[in-house]
């Protein structure tokens, strides 16, 4: 039962949208495993911004990280629930919606996707 389901991130440093490739590897675990750069329309056409999941999401060893940044670290925004990567700044900007978010620290991220909000 290799679940596997793809979410929308916006590169706030490009202002652009890439998907991550998600699996579900145990029961309430996942692991971000792969990234691609994306166009809207794609995201929209293929209903990737429709995805939903619950559980802890981690970043897997092999995980490459945002195809324009680098970054690794995903937060998810508390005012739109959409996803986006941080360049390890504790003060961020949401991409989508503009809300300031105050990132938590700590090393292993985890975070629940539910872009269908
Ligand atoms: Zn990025
Ligand atoms: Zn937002």
């Amino acid at each position: 039962m290799n679940e596997t389901v793809i979410a929308i991130c916006k590169c706030p440093e490009t202002k652009r949208l890439y998907g991550i490739r998600i699996e579900n590897v145990s029961e309430n675990r996942w692991e971000m495993t792969w990234t691609f750069p994306i166009k809207e329309e794609t995201a929209k056409r293929e209903g990737y911004d429709q995805a939903v999941i619950g559980g802890l999401v981690y970043a897997s060893a092999n995980f490459p990280g945002c195809p324009y940044c680098q970054s690794k670290k995903m937060t998810i925004c508390s005012q739109c629930g959409k996803l986006f990567c941080n360049i390890g700044e504790n003060n961020v900007i949401c991409p989508w919606c503009e809300a300031a978010q105050k990132v938590r620290g700590g090393g292993k991220v985890s975070f629940r996707i539910c872009s269908d909000i």
